[in-house]
């Protein structure tokens, strides 16, 4: 079984984009389900919710809780 690295779309907070490594045979059975209408969280059962966030929007975990954190970060 091999490894793959999935680029994931440009994150709308930091502009950057960003990848996520997993199985490739989970990830082809992940997308085919999710683009069938699972659940994401069905169809990538051993990502984190974060990870999944990350293949859906693109947005990296760390600027996921920046954007929703309370406190403004140094920059705006
Ligand atoms: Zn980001």
């Amino acid at each position: 079984m091999s490894t793959i690295k999935i680029n994931t779309n440009i994150c709308l907070h930091c502009g950057e984009e960003g990848s996520i490594e997993m199985s490739e045979d989970e990830y082809n059975k992940g997308i085919t389900a999710y683009n069938e209408g699972a659940f994401i969280q069905e169809a990538f059962p051993s990502l984190s919710a974060d990870q999944r966030e990350q293949i859906i929007s693109g947005t990296h975990p760390k600027c996921w809780i920046e954007m929703f954190s309370p406190h403004r970060s140094q920059h705006e």
